[in-house]
């Protein structure tokens, strides 16, 4: 139920971390963090609270500029370390975190589990991202690409982040039903369902819209999409209308 990103020139963890506490009025029952340090992700899951995430992964290696974290409030599958967030897709190398719900994500479960996917968990996300990885190898195309069509095909709430760990200066985010918001600073961004874990750092914060997509990239502009049409909106205009 709650999410948190970061993508910088700062240490993740310790921001991933704290963001979630500040999400834990939101509720929930797992959490989960996947940080990538430009070699290798540290994954960290886990039944139960922050504090007990933070016991499996603060005494092993969490080093990283870049990583998601969730607190899962279950809606398909018990609460589990198996079932929480982040999810990975079969290949290992896609992360995705997400809230809110798949509705169709049965039907699209049987179409990926006849072309040979094999799912670890019950969850109606880890469908979502192996759906992602399904259509980003078949076409051959960006990560970007890939999870605009991926929702293109989906019915239901979400908001998501998602990263490839062969790309690790990129987070691809999306929003239909449930919050997400980014924060816009020098060199870095941060992602949360509410504005409370960085508005320490930055008071410069695009709340993305139903609909639309955000492609964030290290040293880049934040590019911001509608996922139907592909069309780009000005974030900077978009905020002037909130
Ligand atoms: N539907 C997803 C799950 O059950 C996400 C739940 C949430 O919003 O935390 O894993």
């Amino acid at each position: 139920c709650g999410i948190v990103g970061y993508l910088g020139y700062r240490d993740a963890y310790p921001i991933l971390i704290k963001g979630l506490k500040r999400l834990e009025y939101r509720g929930y029952d797992s959490a989960g963090v996947a940080i990538h340090n430009g070699h290798n992700i540290h994954y960290y899951k886990k039944k139960g609270k922050v504090s007990d995430l933070e016991q499996i992964s603060s005494n092993n290696p969490h080093d990283g500029r870049m990583g998601i974290a969730h607190t899962r409030w279950a809606t398909h599958g018990e609460p589990s370390d198996i079932n929480s967030h982040p999810h990975t897709s079969m290949s290992g190398n896609l992360f995705l975190i997400h809230n809110g719900i798949i509705e169709n994500f049965h039907s699209i479960k049987e179409a990926l589990s006849a072309r040979g996917f094999k799912f670890k968990s019950d969850t109606d996300t880890e469908v979502l991202v192996n759906l992602i990885e399904d259509i980003q190898k078949g076409e051959n195309t960006t990560l970007e690409n890939a999870v605009r069509q991926a929702l293109n095909q989906v019915i239901g709430a979400y908001a998501i982040c998602v990263f490839d760990k062969r790309e690790p200066n990129e987070i691809i985010v999306a929003k239909m039903g449930s919050p997400l918001v980014i924060g816009l600073a020098e060199d870095e961004y941060f992602i949360a369902s509410d504005a409370t874990p960085f508005l320490e750092y930055t008071k410069k914060v695009i709340y993305l819209q139903d609909g639309e997509m955000g492609v964030i990239r290290k040293g880049k502009p934040l590019v911001i999409r509608e996922i139907k049409t592909n069309l780009t909106i000005d974030p900077y205009v978009q905020q002037l209308q909130m």
